[in-house]
This record gives C-alpha cells, sequence and structure tokens, in this order.
C-alpha cells in the first residue's frame, strides 16, 4: 500500500463504520388499535407472536480505509 499523495508506505490499514441504520418499520396508530383487538381476540396470545416480530434491524457499513501516516491523507478502497 503506497500513499498517491507522499508515495510513502508508511499507510495504516483500518476499518471504518460509515454508517448504521436503523430500519423501524412504519406502523402508526391504526396498528396500535389493531394489535389492541388481535391481543384481546386471541386472549393474549398475540402478544407472543407479535414479540418475535416488530424488530428493528440495524444496518452497519464497513468500509476499509488508508491512512497514510506520513501525510495524514486518508482514502478509501
Ligand atoms: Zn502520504
Amino acid at each position: 500500500m503506497v500513499c498517491p499523495k507522499c508515495q510513502s508506505n508508511n499507510v495504516m490499514v483500518t476499518t471504518e463504520t460509515t454508517g448504521m441504520h436503523t430500519r423501524n418499520r412504519g406502523r402508526g396508530c391504526l396498528w396500535g388499535i389493531g394489535r389492541l383487538c388481535l391481543i384481546v381476540c386471541t386472549c393474549g396470545l398475540w402478544l407472543l407472536i407479535g414479540k418475535s416480530k416488530g424488530k428493528s434491524n440495524t444496518k452497519v457499513n464497513n468500509k476499509t480505509v488508508c491512512i497514510c501516516q506520513n501525510c495524514g491523507n486518508k482514502w478509501y478502497i
């Protein structure tokens, strides 16, 4: 690995977390009422089923980043 700026090979390669997306499923008021009805109708059984669902997915993006120890130049590969 050689720095494109100063041609030094004193480059540190590391991984950087660029973005964390937490995806929440859009559930409004209507869903709350509907869920409540389902809980009542199924005598609370729905709560057990509903628990496994409704999870938020967190997506983490990792990028490989090179940092030149000589001039401080930073670039992604
Ligand atoms: Zn450099």
